[in-house]
């Protein structure tokens, strides 16, 4: 049985991956082997030698010490693209309130009376003052083409635009999950000046920070919208308002408020609502508990934070998963510690990122405990663990 420590409230979705019979999951639990985490800031946390990973159901890893915990043997995961879905929906409400004027037609209605002229007929004399042109036929162009802008992307084109994308590092796996008919764009530039509605959906980073500042904007047409559900920094705030008031930007649409935004002409704001459903909530402990699993049992490492990824197959025989420093001689000096039992590697992996490195070797037979314990006191060695096949 192992035990998993909930450090915040955490859906009871995860049982799907974490059974009762094998996980014992509660907040009280003692001396875990692993760490299901949303936001507790686990910077002081004390490491026990027994804790094996932390996983995080959300996608920001600020509150997790990365390097201590690496240093202590310990994977740490997130759950990258969980939300995706759930910020993609609220992209699509905001292109339909950029265009439709749908929130002030919602406005006007909350403020009619019935009196001499039927409420029919104000509507109908009304409504006119709320005109605002299709999505289909227009262009969007989408800045950040990861989990949520490959899915905004793709959504465009179902709408009928004519979608422009923009990522100079995207990543193999969102490159397929792209449509074919997203034109790729390869500045920045373009994207600004062709486009109709500008979504961004990159990180913010200091090579990001301010990525729409006044000379952004000053290369859009003014009548484009333009959409910010990433966060706040990567749009100038000052710029964007001088831009809203000498008409150079038709509207702005964010999921962050601000107090220079609040009242502001042609703006819609809404409460960081992106990642606030309850199926991104379960996506992201889903995720994080399937990661938990999969390492424990099978010494798999997906959506590492700290150690590189290395999806393994299920155990046929015995593994030693051993997570080590990234310099010279480690694997000879793992496989002189082999030797010492005449064990045949019959497979072995090693993966690195940074300063932290990741070898699986599978072996024809079982080592001893104290061979598995002299691989873990290699000087270079964080953690060295022995999983068995099941029976
Ligand atoms: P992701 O990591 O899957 O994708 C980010 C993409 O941005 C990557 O493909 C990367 O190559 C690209 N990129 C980085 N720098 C770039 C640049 N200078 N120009 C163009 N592309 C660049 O992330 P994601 O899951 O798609 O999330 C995107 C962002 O959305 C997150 O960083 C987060 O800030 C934000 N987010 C907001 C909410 C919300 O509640 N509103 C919820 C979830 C995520």
């Amino acid at each position: 049985m192992f035990n998993v420590k909930t450090l915040n409230a955490i859906s009871p979705i995860y049982e799907e991956f974490l059974k009762g019979n094998e996980y014992n999951v509660s907040a009280e639990a003692e001396h875990p082997e692993a760490i299901l985490v949303r936001s507790a800031d686990m910077h002081s946390y004390e490491i026990e030698n027994e804790l094996l990973c932390v996983a995080r159901a959300g996608a920001g890893v600020n509150n997790l010490p990365l390097d201590k915990l690496a240093q202590a043997g310990v994977v740490a995961f997130n759950a990258p693209g969980a939300n995706a879905n759930a910020v993609k929906e609220l992209v699509l409400a905001g292109l339909l309130l950029s265009s439709r004027k749908i929130a002030e037609g919602i406005e006007w209605c909350r403020g009619l009376t019935d009196g001499e002229t039927s409420i029919e007929k104000q509507v109908e004399t009304g409504k006119k003052q709320f005109i605002g042109p299709e999505l289909a036929g227009k262009t969007l162009g989408v800045i950040g083409l990861g989990a949520i802008g490959v899915q905004v992307a793709n959504c465009g084109v179902t709408l009928g635009m004519e979608v422009l994308g923009y990522d100079p590092y995207i990543s193999i796996e969102h490159a397929w999950k792209l449509s074919r008919a997203v034109e790729h764009s390869t500045s920045l530039e373009e994207i600004l000046e062709k486009s109709d509605y500008i979504t961004v959906h990159v990180p913010l980073m200091d090579s990001t920070r301010d990525l729409i500042n006044a000379a952004a904007l000053a290369q859009m047409k003014p009548t484009a919208a333009l959409l910010n559900f990433s966060r706040d920094g990567l749009v100038n705030i000052e710029a964007v308002k001088a831009a809203l008031e000498n008409d150079k930007l038709r509207v702005y649409v964010t999921d962050f408020p601000c107090k220079e935004l609040i009242g502001a002409k042609n703006v819609l704001l809404t409460p960081h609502l992106g990642a606030s459903t309850p199926e991104s909530e379960d996506n992201c402990v889903r995720m994080a508990a399937q990661q938990v699993n999969d390492y424990i049992k099978y010494g798999s490492i997906v959506n590492s934070v700290n150690y590189p990824n290395c999806k393994l197959t299920r155990l046929s025989v015995p593994r030693i998963c051993l997570l080590h420093q990234n310099v010279p001689n480690v694997i000879g000096s793992i496989t002189k510690v082999l030797s010492e039992e005449a064990l045949n590697i019959e497979n072995m992996i090693n993966v690195s990122r940074g300063g932290y490195a990741y070898t699986v070797v599978d072996v024809g037979h079982a080592p001893s405990e104290r061979l598995v314990k002299k691989l873990g006191e290699l000087d270079t060695m964080y953690r060295a663990r022995l999983l068995m096949p099941a029976k």
